[in-house]
């Protein structure tokens, strides 16, 4: 695995081109990974976890809260939650049925207060109330996935041991073409070997605000987009009005139903079943 930084790479010429990112293979995958963290740099230099926290524990609870639901709807029931609960004891100790009214606004209130009150009571039960700083401790709390997991090492305590995979990170990093993975776990195992660790952490960051303003999931602004020539755009639809040769041409649907401009954009194969466009 490289571990020297883009830019350090980039100083001795080593920072890969967008011709060589953009081309096939491993190799080129891993080269699009260090090119792609290191533009995303350029481009997001101040990204950083949108959640109002002011410990690794509300860090914690406020992971928990925003699955299914926006950091900025999290962020209005959290002063309250903490206001009134502000210790893994204290919470852990709540009625369950006051914590589903405060945090009632972000969706599936009940699993989410179950999650808590028992997240809050493994803590003082197994951690003296403190959060743990292992992948694999904080992995067997109530409510707590590999996702939330690196949020809060990466966030709360600047330690990297994954990359956090959402919704915006998975989209983007199939359609860069840097992983072909669905599942977030996959997906992460994938990304681990292309991006730089020293990158781990911000990468999700500015993937997130990338696909908030850029890498849309119905309709991703791939002209202006900073990444573009880096980026494949596998999976991407091709824009609305572009011509489609005719059946049987070469680049058209042929008999065997492979071809097409959209369909050779998302790498289909002759005689294989049309892909699904990734969201
Ligand atoms: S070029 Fe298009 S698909 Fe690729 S990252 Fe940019 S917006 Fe997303």
């Amino acid at each position: 695995m490289n571990r020297s930084t883009p830019d350090a790479r980039a100083k001795r010429g080593h920072r890969p081109t967008a011709a060589a990112a953009r081309s096939g293979g491993r190799q080129a995958r891993a080269a699009r990974g260090e090119a792609v963290a290191g533009r995303l740099g350029d481009l997001y230099p101040a990204s950083r976890c949108s959640l109002d926290f002011r410990s690794p524990l509300e860090l914690l609870l406020a992971t928990i809260l925003s699955a299914q639901c926006t950091d900025r709807r999290v962020n209005l029931v959290t002063p309250e939650l903490f206001r009134r609960w502000p210790t893994a004891a204290a919470l852990s100790a709540a009625r369950q049925e006051e914590v589903e009214g405060v945090i009632h606004s972000t969706g599936f209130f009940r699993a989410k207060a179950k999650n808590l009150l028992g997240c809050c009571q493994a803590l003082v039960e197994r951690h003296g109330g403190e959060v743990p700083v292992t992948l694999a401790e904080l992995v067997t709390l109530p409510g707590v996935g590999r996702k939330t997991a690196n949020v809060v090492l990466g966030v709360g305590f600047g330690r990297a041991e994954g990359i956090v995979v959402d919704t915006h990170v998975g989209r983007i990093c199939r359609r860069l073409d840097l992983t072909r993975r669905t599942d977030a776990v996959g997906a992460e195992r994938d990304l681990v070997t292309v991006v730089p660790p020293d990158r781990w952490i911000v990468f999700s960051h500015q993937l997130i605000d990338h696909g908030r303003a850029v890498c849309l999931a119905r309709r991703p602004r791939c002209t202006g987009c900073g990444l573009a020539d880096l980026c494949p755009q596998r999976g991407v639809p091709a824009p609305a009005g572009t011509p489609v040769a005719p059946r049987g041409t070469a680049l058209g649907h042929g008999k065997d139903g492979s071809g097409g401009v959209q369909s050779r954009r998302v790498g289909r194969q002759p005689g294989r079943k049309p892909r699904r466009n990734v969201p």
